[in-house]
């Protein structure tokens, strides 16, 4: 053992996982600052609003189904009815006349049922001859196929609350509502730079010793899957001048700035330093594998996050740590992480001291259960195997790995990390 410190020096001080989630939750608030947007362009925003319903919905009575609408009689025995059908109401074009006993109206689907009458008939099981119509009331309920005023939304309700970041389904509520505009909050700035002297371009010839630069295209991948593009700070030479200057640039115009590479103890390393000399330094070791080295911080206005420079650290340490902290930025309220329990397929090699996320495919057994296969080299270099990985699989910090047959947890990945590539199983 010698007197350096190192990333893997076994009794160090690293943040279990969740207590440097906790840190930096407690340290993060959101901006505050909310802007309108029309409903249309509010996919993945964080509403800062509760929504309550100006509207009942449906806000009329209507038809579940094409038939015939008719008035239910409960002293009557179940059996062959007949009815005398005197019109139609269509979606959009409700029946106006008036209704005695024994009429009926001939109803689409979402069309209004009209107030006299209670029950809908569905038109296959009817018979019709002119004006006509007979079927058998046996088994149909008063009230059947018909959706009543407020069934799926009572006027007055709170419908979405703030805090909720908005899906699909979230602006087909606002929408079946009539709401055009969604209150959210401002999405925060972020911007991206890659440090290290090896790193060129994709066009650039490598000379010796170089490497092409994927955790700029990987992050900036994975913050435009729910935030507003990040801003491209570039590639950021080994000196802490250019880091210094970087940093300065990057905090002028974001919220948050990120970082990779850099951030360990190796002699080129100078992240840390500048940030503790200059900025503000929250912890910069987590006990998670891939991705000890992360640094925490503030520079000049700024949230900062130092992320390891190996591809498959970056990824995951922005997924375990950077995604959860923008979301809390954006004024998200923090949802529980779905776990899934699987059935491990493979040997998983592990040394007890830190939580490790290794990558796997899921699967399905032939009696149905879940199942889930290492996708190979887990070493944090290997971008290629979490570019088949669908799932990450949760190693315990006690844990010594997994056998084939053993049960581990798994926490599947968003299709956006670029899951079901064609690998072979
Ligand atoms: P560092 O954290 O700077 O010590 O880098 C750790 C490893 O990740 C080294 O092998 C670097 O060459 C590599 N690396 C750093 N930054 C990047 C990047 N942006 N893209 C790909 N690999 C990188
Ligand atoms: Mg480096």
């Amino acid at each position: 053992m010698t007197d350096t410190p190192t990333c893997d020096t076994p009794s160090d001080s690293s943040l279990p996982l969740a207590q440097a989630t906790a840190l930096i939750a407690a340290a993060i608030s959101p901006t505050g600052a909310t802007c309108a947007l029309p409903v249309s362009d509010a996919l993945n925003r964080v509403l800062a609003r509760d929504v309550t319903a100006p509207i009942a919905v449906p806000p009329h009575r209507n038809s579940a189904m094409d038939g015939f609408a008719f008035k239910h009689d409960k002293h009557r025995t179940p059996g062959p009815s007949t009815a005398t059908v005197v019109g139609q109401s269509l979606a959009g074009h409700p029946y106006s006349g008036s209704l005695d006993a024994g009429q009926a109206v001939q109803i689409m689907t979402g069309a209004v049922v009209p107030d006299e009458l209670d029950t809908v008939v569905v038109q296959e099981v009817v018979e019709r001859h002119g004006d006509t119509i007979t079927f058998d009331t046996t088994g149909i309920d008063a009230g059947a196929f018909v959706r009543n005023v407020g069934d799926d939304i009572a006027l007055g309700d709170t419908v979405l609350r703030a805090g909720t970041r908005l899906g699909a389904a979230h602006l087909g509520v606002m929408a079946s509502l009539g709401i055009g505009e969604a209150v959210t909050h401002r999405q925060p700035r972020i911007a991206v730079m890659s440090t290290g002297d090896e790193l060129r371009a994709a066009g650039e010839t490598l000379q010796p010793g170089q490497i092409y630069d994927s955790n700029r295209i990987t992050l900036r991948a994975l913050i435009t899957q729910h935030h507003a593009a990040a801003s491209d700070i570039g590639q950021v030479a080994d000196s802490p001048d250019a880091i210094r200057d970087a940093l300065d640039r990057a905090s002028d115009e974001a919220d948050v700035i990120l970082s990779s590479g850099g951030v360990s103890v190796g002699v080129a390393d100078h992240m840390r330093a500048v940030l503790e000399s200059e900025g503000t330094l929250q912890f910069w070791k987590i006990a998670v594998k891939p991705g000890r080295p992360l640094v925490f911080g503030r520079w000049k206005g700024a949230w900062y996050f130092g992320l390891p420079g190996n591809p498959v650290s970056a990824m995951v340490t922005f997924d375990q740590i950077v995604q959860p902290a923008l979301a809390s930025l954006e004024g998200e309220t923090p949802r529980d992480t779905v776990q899934l329990t699987a059935v491990c397929e493979s040997s998983l090699n592990k040394l007890p001291g830190r939580m490790e996320f290794q990558r796997g495919r899921l699967g399905n057994r032939p009696d149905g259960s879940l199942c889930v296969l290492s996708t190979g080299n887990q070493d944090s270099h290997v971008l290629t195997s979490l570019s088949h990985a669908d799932c990450l699989i949760a190693l315990p910090i006690e844990s010594t790995g997994a056998r084939p047959g053993d049960t581990v947890t798994v926490v599947p990945l968003d299709p956006a990390w670029g899951l079901a590539s064609a690998s072979p199983r």
